[in-house]
């Protein structure tokens, strides 16, 4: 069967920058699991995967926009340390992510991401590390099948390169 709208696919992938930078692979593990047509990968790669079969090779060159977002620079920020409880405060450090309140829509949350540290600064970012990024996936399809009632009605893979649960 060809990849469709609810189809269970595993495959293998090398996520690469365009400066040839690996971001992430799945080579040497399992495949990774994604359920078709419910934006469980990003919308560059979903596009490309459609009518793929069993064994194809992609290779998806996908655009900021279609990827993890362009970077916006409103959502790059700098706090005093003072804002995080006192006895979070001397355990910030750079990856620490946390919900917060949307700088740009205050009735909404945000994830943001503590990106450095400097004296009583510090950095966070709502941006996704990879958002204004062009990435580059190289695709290896393993196997397709048809998603299971409980799969659809969660929206994602179960088992294997899924969710566990
Ligand atoms: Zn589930």
């Amino acid at each position: 069967m060809a990849i469709e709208k609810n189809s269970v696919v595993h495959f293998h992938y090398t996520l690469t920058l365009d400066d040839g930078e690996e971001i992430d692979s799945s080579k040497g593990g399992d495949p990774f699991a994604y359920l078709h047509g419910h934006g469980n990968i990003v919308p560059g790669l979903e596009k490309e995967m459609l009518g793929k079969e069993a064994g194809a090779v992609v290779e998806a060159h996908v655009s900021p926009e279609e990827g993890y977002g362009v970077h916006d620079p409103e959502l790059d920020m700098r706090v005093p340390k003072e804002v995080f409880p006192p006895e979070a405060a001397d355990d910030l450090q750079a990856g620490m992510m946390f919900q917060s309140q949307n700088p740009k829509d205050p009735n909404q949350d945000i994830i943001l991401r503590i990106v450095g540290i400097e004296d009583n600064v510090v950095y966070v970012s709502g941006n996704h590390p990879l958002a204004g990024k062009a990435l580059n996936f190289a695709v290896e399809v393993i196997s397709i099948r048809e998603a299971t009632t409980e799969e659809l009605a969660h929206g994602h893979v179960h088992g294997p390169g899924g969710q566990n649960h």
